[in-house]
């Protein structure tokens, strides 16, 4: 049986969920998604993702047709329609039906999708092993062409990076930014270790500002774990003690390998360990009654 899909204020069979091909997500990119997971009954972070969804609409002037309550009630409801306790949530606006033409203003209404599905996590392995990345020659935008901040349909430019990645055989892309700096990877935050240190690349970098990213700084603060928001280089990243990313879907994972440089003792480091299972703690915590699935 397929899933259940929010589609513009009506649940319908996933064989039903179809938008036009003269929507601007699809012909232009003009639209904006998050990504969020639901763990023991609970979405996780719902207020947060929920918050960084409106910034993104109104980063690229899109009024979206619900309320941040609605959008909430939204989100849980479509877990509950799917019978699902443990999800992957993907929300999706896009500036809706238009001509063919790249003028919003022929596009009146926002297309609105919620997709709660079940989730792939990545195989228990590269936690204990690590990830091997790479730095590749695709820089992350800038913010003054689509500012990472937004969780935009515009992807292309992860991709590409993520292409290259596949093309060397790493699991990863690590991507700079204009000046060479350190920014982000395809579809996760990046944090390092020196000396006790942890370090994560400065917002004004460049990136998304990840829901998973500010809830480690929140327990690398509670643990007294000391930590720097900065600017990284490739240098850094080489003679890092511990290497990690962060994202929804993924939580914490280790990175073990950069640029064929071994990171630390090739294994996961103690202040990874550490955070991965306080951070696997507060996704137990029901903590926003609001984001309850089954009642
Ligand atoms: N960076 C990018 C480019 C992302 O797409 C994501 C989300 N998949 C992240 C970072 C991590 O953000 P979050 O922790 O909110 O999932």
């Amino acid at each position: 049986m397929g899933l259940k899909i929010y589609l513009d204020g009506s649940f319908v069979e996933e064989q039903d969920a179809k938008v036009s091909v003269f929507d601007h997500g699809f012909l232009y990119g003009d639209g904006i998604f998050e990504g969020i997971r639901a763990y023991h009954n609970c979405v996780f972070r719902l207020k947060e993702h929920v918050d960084r969804f409106f910034d993104s609409a109104k980063a690229i002037n899109l009024e979206l047709p619900v309320s941040k309550k609605q959008m909430g009630d939204i989100i849980v409801e479509t877990c509950r329609q799917n019978g699902l306790r443990e999800a992957y949530i993907r929300v999706v606006a896009s500036r809706g039906k238009g001509d063919l033409g790249l003028d919003p203003r022929k596009c009146p209404i926002p297309t609105l999708v919620c997709i709660a599905s079940s989730i792939s996590l990545y195989p228990e392995e590269l936690y204990r092993n690590g990830l091997k990345v790479i730095t590749v020659p695709t820089r992350r935008n800038g913010p003054e062409g689509v500012n990472p901040r937004i969780k935009s349909l515009n992807y292309l430019n992860n991709i590409m990076a993520k292409i290259e990645a596949n093309i060397a055989g790493a699991e990863e892309a690590i991507m700079l930014n204009q000046e060479g700096y350190v920014a982000e990877c395809t579809g996760d935050n990046i944090f390092i270790v020196k000396n006790g240190v942890l370090k994560t690349p400065a917002l004004h970098v460049g990136m998304l500002e990840g829901v998973t990213r500010n809830e480690v700084i929140k327990l690398a603060r509670a643990e007294d774990i000391p930590l720097e928001e900065t600017v990284l280089t490739r240098y850094d990243l080489f003679t890092a003690d511990e290497a990690f990313l962060t994202g929804t879907a993924a939580e914490l994972i280790p990175v073990t390998n950069i640029d064929t440089r071994v990171i630390g003792d090739g294994k996961p480091g103690p202040i990874f360990n550490k955070l991965l299972i306080k951070y696997r703690e507060i996704t137990k915590v029901v903590d926003n009654p609001d984001a309850v699935i089954m009642r």
